[in-house]
């Protein structure tokens, strides 16, 4: 005998005391309904005409199909198959709760796994369709939070970002393809979660997300989500956020480690409690500076994608209070406890910060060109006598470095390094020279698309170094 799960709808339940579901052994589809109906008589006269056919406003689905483009009532049922009586419901059954988003049959196969979990049912499904929730970044940890809540049936999602796809991205990014190279991030998002899931509605703001339109935009939403990858957006999504009253789903990906937390002033801390100021520029390196594991932001950003799912439901107990930190290579969670600080600028007793500010300055950060950041060899010079740490990197040939060089510098040839990178460290204040500053500067620019957005070339090279230093007691 197989061993069936039946789900009965909450708006027959009333013949079935209650019972939402049933379990049963049965061959087949008829059979199923057959030993329903047995059990709960009153049933067989909403399943079933006079002339003992079932009726056509009940529709069966076995899993995700429906019966009637499997084998109608003689579909045969294995272990574990479960079998959702969905009866077409004309605005309001009788003293049930068929308002707000009413559902097509396509959509209740769709969310059949969630419809049947006491914590989501019709009702939690209902609420993640009248939902909204705007994603800041579709990047590592957008993308996939994106995927999922799309397909949970989360009615509108937005998107806020400005990039293109690059292949550097491919590796975590994973709603994006190979193809997609070079097109805008947010419309390939748009074009794939609606391939996810048609049901819902995504709605695209391709700008930089700034003091000046956060707010605005913000407002339209139930839950923000943080896929940021820089302090000025982190900022300025939390103050935003705590001005609004919006919670603020968080995660951070950084390497290995991941962070997450829900950011909810109204409840509990918000970021600036934990960081009231930021770091200063530079000191902490971003993914692009850093590396990151590639699976890492896929489960990070599936974190964050079940807080909000669990805040919509109001189920379970979010992470709100509460930091989450995940290592992927030891394999670990652990959770510190968050408090709320009574003097935070934000959501303090006595804030500071009542309206937007200025988050590139608040952080120290200047729009950076992508022109190729230069040193003089007097401030080199400067720089190591003054005893910090400067990586220098020697870009020229052996033989070149044989016959001089500066103290001290590693030898990478400007061919081998891309092969090479790996003995460099983006931590590092990397400063690269060869014989006149042209390789180098080549160098330098490799560098920095790679993340090391610290190196700095040597102007005029090697030349210009030994023509600066009178003695020439560094070179030998
Ligand atoms: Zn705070």
């Amino acid at each position: 005998m197989m061993s069936v799960k039946i789900i009965i709808p909450t708006a027959l339940r009333q013949h079935t005391d209650d019972k939402d579901e049933l379990q049963l052994n049965s061959k087949d589809v008829k059979s199923a309904l057959q030993e329903l109906v047995t059990a709960f008589p009153d049933l067989r006269s909403y399943l079933y005409s006079d002339n003992g056919r079932l009726r056509n406003f009940i529709n069966l689905y076995l899993n995700e199909e429906d019966v009637r483009y499997l084998q109608g009532e003689e579909t045969t049922l294995k272990d574990g198959d479960v079998l959702m009586i969905v009866p077409a419901v004309a605005g309001g059954a009788p003293g049930h709760d068929y308002q707000g988003p009413s559902f097509s049959p396509s959509e209740f196969a769709r969310y059949s796994r969630h419809l049947i979990m006491p914590e989501v049912g019709l009702e939690g499904q209902k609420a993640l369709k009248n939902s909204s929730v705007l994603i800041v970044g579709a990047g590592g940890l957008g993308t996939p939070s994106a995927m999922y809540l799309v397909a949970a049936g989360v009615g509108r999602v937005g998107i806020v970002d400005f990039d293109d796809i690059e292949k550097s991205n491919l590796h975590r990014q994973v709603l994006y393809s190979e193809e997609d190279v070079g097109r805008s991030k947010s419309e390939v998002a748009k074009e794939r979660l609606l391939k996810v899931n048609p049901n819902v509605s995504i709605e695209l703001h391709k700008l930089r997300l700034d003091s000046s339109n956060a707010l605005d935009i913000l407002k339209d939403y139930d839950i923000v989500m943080d896929g940021t990858d820089n302090f000025p957006t982190r900022y300025l999504v939390n103050d935003a956020c705590v001005l609004l009253g919006k919670p603020n789903v968080y995660a951070s990906i950084f390497r290995f480690e991941g962070q997450a937390s829900v950011f909810y002033a109204k409840e509990g801390p918000c970021y600036r409690c934990l960081y009231p100021e930021p770091p200063p520029a530079g000191l902490v390196p971003s993914c692009a500076e850093g590396g990151v594991l590639g699976v890492l932001p896929g489960i990070m950003g599936s974190i964050q994608a079940a807080e909000a799912i669990d805040l919509i439901l109001g189920k379970g107990t979010p992470l709100i209070g509460r930091l989450l930190l995940f290592d992927a290579l030891d394999m670990k969670f652990k959770e510190l406890k968050l408090r709320k600080n009574p003097d935070c600028p934000v959501c303090g007793e006595h804030p500071t910060v009542k309206a937007l500010i200025d988050y590139e300055a608040f952080c120290g950060v200047k729009d950076e060109s992508d022109e190729v950041k230069e040193m003089t060899a007097g401030a080199l010079k400067r720089l190591i006598d003054a005893g910090d740490d400067v990586f220098l990197l020697d870009v020229r040939e052996p033989s070149e470095y044989e016959m001089a060089r500066i103290e001290g510098a590693r030898l990478i040839p400007l061919g081998e390094l891309p092969q090479r990178i790996n003995e460099l460290d983006t931590a590092d204040d990397i400063v690269v020279y060869c014989h006149s500053g042209q390789r180098s500067a080549q160098a330098v620019h490799l560098l920095s698309g790679m993340g090391f957005k610290k190196a700095k070339n040597l102007k005029g090279g090697i030349v210009a170094w030994m023509e600066q230093l009178d003695s020439g007691a560094r070179t030998r």
